[in-house]
């Protein structure tokens, strides 16, 4: 039914991306120049005022009490993780299906990482496989809210309570994120356990123009030991009571937060109709499964990524690099599969549904400034394939 034209968007000076700063860039960039250019007018690069009013801007974005910015996604769960006291050998459980960072500093603390399955809707953190791996060394648990769609948190916050666990909301993919807690209470992703990380790479929903990170939390006494570890283990300068580290969001990244910020409910609305137009035309391919959105919270879309069955992944991305649509595949090796941890011996670990996503999921390009032609372009190269 669909015949793909030659792909219009090869013809012009730029192709269909994965994300597009550029024209976002171009949608603000008054705003930006001028927050950039007070930040240059005033010399104050690291610290200082730029900084602190974008960590009060995102408290009261989040409703987090204690919002502690860092250099990058990584060192906030790292430092997240310091912040907890925990003790070499202690267990730390975490989903296998995901981006690298979030179980690297668990063994980079010296901790142990306890890979475990994914929930075959959500392809978050299963509830039944963190149960199962509970021992009496269990200290932690590292949900993480992929590609945007959050992990059922009222169950996690109830298995962590139950057996006093500490959980680290790996938020980087789902800064903005409406949670309902089962008391009818309406939250942000992040801000439920008892430290939440962000990310601010820019090509995440909230990204700034280089590294950035943040760690928020509702407890203030955590809070004091979090702003000590970013800041090498001191809290009066040149006084160091504990081993910490250098994190910081420097100040010209702030001030461009401060204006991004202020878009994010458009960004994720304008990654939502995306999302919505792709469902709507992909709902029907039997091959296809489109992402689930759990009822208690809301997609914020930083992936839109399809299941693809029956082996046809690879020929699928073919056909569309060929027609000018990148794709990506987040991720293509499962954490516990990685050589980086073969001292942990999880390399024969089973997790069938983590191994078969690795070889299925596929993302297509979805981002705040897509325009309806170019998604009617990437719409009708998918369905081309299955005609
Ligand atoms: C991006 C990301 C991180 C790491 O963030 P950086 O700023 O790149 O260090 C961690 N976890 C997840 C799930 C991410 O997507």
């Amino acid at each position: 039914m669909y015949v793909v034209a030659k792909n219009p968007f090869l013809c012009t000076m730029k192709g269909i991306q994965m994300v597009d700063l550029s024209a976002q860039y171009a949608k603000i960039k008054p705003a930006i120049d001028s927050a950039i250019a007070e930040v240059l007018d005033s010399a104050v690069f690291i610290g200082g005022q730029k900084v602190e009013s974008f960590a009060l801007e995102l408290g009261a974005y989040l409703g987090a009490e204690h919002v502690i910015p860092c250099a990058n996604g990584t060192d906030a769960l790292q430092i997240a993780l310091m912040a907890l006291g925990l003790k070499p050998g202690d267990e730390v459980i975490t989903p296998s299906f995901t981006y690298i960072a979030t179980t690297e500093v668990i063994a980079l603390l010296g901790l142990t990482p306890v890979f475990v399955e994914v929930d075959p809707q959500t392809y978050c953190i299963s509830l039944a496989a963190i149960e199962a791996a509970i021992t009496p060394r269990t200290k932690a648990i590292v949900p993480v809210h992929l590609y945007g769609q959050a992990a059922n948190m009222n169950a996690i916050m109830e298995i962590a309570a139950k057996h006093q666990l500490f959980v680290v909301e790996d938020n980087a993919q789902a800064i903005g994120s409406d949670y309902h807690l089962a008391n009818g209470q309406r939250v942000k992703t992040g801000t439920i356990g008892h430290i939440g990380c962000t990310s601010f790479f820019p090509s995440k929903n909230l990204g700034c123009y280089g590294d950035g990170g943040a760690l928020y939390t509702q407890d203030a006494e955590l809070a004091q030991k979090i702003k000590m570890i970013a800041n090498h283990g001191q809290k009066v300068k040149y006084v160091h009571d504990v081993v910490g580290c250098n994190s910081r969001l420097d100040s010209l990244q702030a001030a461009i937060l401060s204006v991004k910020l202020r878009q994010l409910d458009n960004y994720i609305d304008a990654r939502r109709t995306v999302a919505e137009a792709y469902d709507a035309a992909f709902a029907q391919i039997p091959a296809l499964t489109i992402p689930f959105r759990a009822p208690d919270s809301k997609h914020v879309f930083h992936q839109y990524t399809l299941r693809v069955a029956g082996g046809q992944r690879e020929a699928l991305q073919a056909h569309l690099q060929n027609l000018g649509v990148p794709t990506m595949i987040y991720y293509p090796i499962p954490a516990h599969k990685q050589h980086m941890f073969a001292a942990f011996g999880v390399q024969d670990l089973q997790l069938p549904l983590t191994e078969q996503l690795c070889t299925e999921v596929l993302s297509l390009p979805i981002h705040t400034e897509m325009d309806e032609a170019q998604q009617q372009y990437i719409i009708e190269s998918v369905l081309s394939y299955f005609k």
